[in-house]
């Protein structure tokens, strides 16, 4: 079900994606008992205590549910490779998908004017940083859209 390593090689969140049937999605779990849905994965249900949860495609779209900007450099373990001047600030938000549960995730854009709590996000790859051994760093991050709107 988990194929995106082929995709990117240096992925440090491949396990927190899959293949959906219309391109990259995010890979939650969901119990069989209750229906309650995580992101990321869980392997016990804190809705029902059930311990019976299957793996999840959470879907690629939903809206944005609160947002901030990350205006200085995390503390570790925040790998991007980068020293502190020439950190570039970054949109942080939580979307909220199609199933209710809401995904923390890094936003394509820190710009203030482009983002509106309740508009329909997108899931993409951005590179974010690099390894030591020059190699980039990708993670997933929600970008604005207009196509599809849930
Ligand atoms: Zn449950």
């Amino acid at each position: 079900m988990n194929n995106t390593t082929s995709l990117l090689p240096h992925l440090p969140v491949a396990h927190l994606l899959t293949q959906g049937a219309s391109g990259l999605s995010l890979l939650g779990s969901k119990c069989r008992q209750c229906g309650e849905v995580y992101f990321p994965a869980a392997h016990n249900c804190t809705a029902c205590c059930g311990s019976d949860l299957a793996a999840c495609d959470i879907g690629s779209q939903g809206r944005l549910w609160s947002w901030t900007v990350q205006a200085f450099m995390p503390k570790s373990p925040y790998n991007g490779g980068e020293v502190e001047e020439a950190f570039q600030p970054y949109g942080v938000g939580y979307v909220q998908m199609p199933s209710g549960v809401k995904v923390e995730s890094r936003l394509t854009t820190a710009d203030p004017a482009e983002l509106a709590i309740g508009m329909p996000m997108v899931l993409r790859l951005v590179r974010y940083g690099q390894r030591a051994d020059g190699k980039p760093l990708h993670t997933f991050a929600f970008a604005p859209t207009t196509e599809g709107a849930l």
